[in-house]
């Protein structure tokens, strides 16, 4: 038995399979076999003159057919028969680039038609922040040619503990303009596409449509939704990854042969729900980690190379140091994978993630809440009144900044705290923001507390505004 190798677009048509064994002795039977067994391959590999198309190569072994016998060249039990079908574009390397990628060009795995492949793949990466800084990095270094970056983001000091492509001299650029520099003089063979714009339901199926690959770098449900949906109705796989605190998640999805994101998850939680990494913070090295994943499964798919995480969800435990791996099914009612897909076109995923509604019912929820600014604040303690301050944040964010007055009682513990407080106090309460202490003032009025006011803004605006010097996290 010879053994047929398929490339990564055509093994949804063998039933997702990489390789085939035919009993042909020649490359013409083994063909004829692998097209009767698979018929759906039959149109990818002949033009309707029954030829086999100019645009498939042959390779026996590591041979090109053309140079032996063609499809009349014999097959052994132990030879193995590549399609590689020509991808546009990317042309020979240059003797710079045989020199640059020499450690690529003496892997089997890689080759020089490997480089060729990478030269002439378009990759796109949804945001250029903690995942997309590794990710444009390597794959900028390993060799891709056309690298599309979407972002319209301006580099902030907080950024430069994991967004490692950008350092202090980018701060408050642009940072499509700052990293399109980086990757340039890392590597000038490699074309950076920049998008500084926000992706959205009427420019993304557009700039999808150019590009081999997608990865997705986002950090909010309503553009990962839109990302999913704009893969699945492009036909592009989907390098995903996601990350929070000492946690993350990786995949492909790609609907041709395995599940969607929705597959996965048909809706997001509620908003509020799952906190952002601007809320809960990560660890610096964790979007290292993913994004590295994300550009070595990215590079996979451009070599036709390898097991892909297609229909796995590989979880990232780096507190424990664990990799636990969960396997993906197609849902078969999929509502935009499916075969009775209900979602045809890109929706608005701002709503259907539930955002104006949570604005809306966020506003209307502290309208009731009786506040105080933090000017105001300032003059109560300039003065000297008796008022209880409480402090409903995290004991590591009272480590960074607090009032030394203050009753420190986080959220979570109030209900179990709320007999350290006294409804005959004038009570202020804060946050950091005034979105959790919005919350504890709404469970003390429930609890019979009538004097007790929420600090607008929280301590943040206090370091803004009052108190320069207080640090800002
Ligand atoms: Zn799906």
């Amino acid at each position: 038995m010879a053994r047929i190798h398929l490339p990564t677009p055509l093994r949804p048509f063998a039933d997702g399979a990489a390789s085939v064994d035919v009993a042909g002795s020649t490359v013409a039977d083994a063909l004829t076999e692998l097209v009767e067994r698979f018929p759906q391959l039959r149109r990818h590999l002949y033009d309707d003159a029954g030829r086999v198309r100019s645009f498939v190569n042959l390779y026996k072994n590591d041979e090109d057919v053309r140079y032996l016998e063609r499809e009349g060249t014999r097959l052994s039990a132990d030879d193995s028969l590549s399609i590689v079908p020509s991808i546009a574009g990317g042309g020979d390397l240059s003797n710079e680039e045989i020199r640059r990628y020499s450690r690529h060009l003496i892997m089997p795995e890689v080759g020089v038609e490997g480089q060729k492949k990478l030269k002439a793949a378009r990759v796109l990466a949804i945001g250029a922040g903690g995942l997309g800084s590794p990710l444009a990095v390597y794959l900028a270094a390993a060799g891709v040619g056309t690298l599309g970056l979407v972002d319209n983001d301006v580099v902030d000091d907080s950024n430069l503990q994991r967004q490692i492509i950008y350092g202090v001299s980018d701060v408050g650029r642009p940072k499509l303009q700052a990293a399109a520099e980086r990757l340039r003089d890392m590597n000038p063979n490699v074309e950076v596409v920049p998008y500084e714009t926000r992706l959205t339901s009427e420019n993304a199926l557009e700039i999808f449509r150019d590009y081999d690959v997608v990865a997705d770098g986002t950090d909010n449900f309503p553009t990962r939704y839109l990302v999913n949906d704009a893969c699945v109705l492009t036909g592009k796989p989907n390098v995903y990854a996601s990350i929070f605190r000492f946690e993350g998640q990786a995949s492909v999805f790609w609907a041709q042969m395995g599940p969607c994101y929705r597959c996965l998850y048909t809706e997001p939680p509620p908003p509020g729900l799952v906190p952002s990494c601007a809320e809960g913070g990560v660890l610096g090295i964790l979007p290292g980690l993913l994004g590295v994943i994300q550009a070595t499964e990215t590079v996979k798919l451009i070599l036709g190379n390898g097991d892909p995480l297609i229909g796995r969800l590989l979880l990232v435990d780096a507190l424990s140091m664990r990799f636990r791996e969960l396997k993906l099914r197609k849902n078969p009612d999929c509502v935009i994978c499916g075969p009775n897909p209900t979602v045809t076109t890109l929706v608005d995923y701002e709503q259907f993630c539930g955002i104006p509604q949570e604005e809306a019912r966020v506003a209307t929820a502290t309208g009731r809440i009786p506040e105080v600014t933090v000017q105001e604040l300032k003059a109560m303690r300039d003065r000297g009144e008796e008022f209880v301050l409480v402090d409903v944040r995290e004991p590591h964010e009272f480590a960074i900044c607090a009032f030394p007055e203050s009753v420190k009682i986080p959220l979570g513990t109030l209900p179990q705290n709320v007999n350290r407080l006294s409804t005959a106090d004038e009570i202020v309460v804060h946050c950091k923001m005034g979105g959790r202490s919005a919350k504890a003032v709404k469970f003390l009025q429930d609890a019979g507390f009538r004097k007790v006011r929420n600090l607008a803004g929280g301590i943040d605006r206090w370091a803004q505004e009052i108190e320069p010097s207080m640090p800002r996290y």
